[in-house]
């Protein structure tokens, strides 16, 4: 892995333009429909690159998601913290450590959204958060898991991934499951981000 630093975690703020203002049917509340949108980058260590396609180092993959928030819980609540700490959990983030700075940041572009003035006469305030971290599976436990499936050449004819419906065509090559089942390496480490069974027979990874 030498060379390969772990990339510095982003978080940017902004207001979204085109946003179309709905009509509030509850007069008096505020809201901040709060769009996210997370890239998760993870490094592919050595072992595990060797599925990758060709040298791949690092691979994403983006989530996105709207919150809809009463603003009071955002800009006079105690627990305003706690509310986007519990965003940025549900998109995967966790919000300790390195991450904190991504509550703080969201908190205070909140603040300036509801006083600006432009924004003066809007029942629901459009804010968008992109963030770019490294995604939590980079631990040693699961490559371990990604490094122990079986590298496979393809010969005599080829094959279909299950994952992606395409082919692995002869000469390829394909990550073998201890089920058997045979699937490009890249689909396959995508697919272990979210579950450890064979997407064919479920059979579960040790
Ligand atoms: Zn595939
Ligand atoms: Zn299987």
């Amino acid at each position: 892995m030498e060379g390969d630093e772990l990339p510095e975690p982003v978080c940017e703020t902004f207001q979204i333009q085109d946003f179309y203002q709905p009509r509030m049917v509850s007069e008096g509340f505020r809201f901040y429909h709060l769009e996210v949108e997370v890239e998760f980058v993870y490094l592919l260590p050595d072992l595990a690159s060797r599925f990758a396609a060709q040298g791949i180092i690092h691979t994403s993959k983006r989530e996105k998601r709207a919150f809809l928030i009463n603003a009071g819980a955002l800009l006079h609540d105690p627990r305003a913290k706690h509310v986007v700490r519990d965003v940025l959990g549900e998109m995967g983030v966790s919000s300790d450590g390195d991450h904190e700075f991504m509550v703080e940041k969201i908190l205070s572009h909140a603040i300036a959204m509801a006083s600006d003035e432009r924004n003066r006469d809007l029942k629901v305030l459009p804010m968008g958060v992109s963030i770019s971290c490294v995604d939590p599976h980079n631990d040693e436990e699961w490559w371990l898991m990604v490094e122990g499936l079986e590298k496979v050449v393809i010969s005599g004819k080829p094959t279909d991934c299950a994952i992606c419906t395409g082919e692995i065509g002869v000469g390829s090559k394909g990550a073998r499951m201890p089920c058997s089942h045979v699937y490009h390496g890249d689909c396959i480490v995508d697919w272990l981000e979210d579950s450890t069974e064979c997407p064919s027979c479920m059979a579960k990874l040790p």
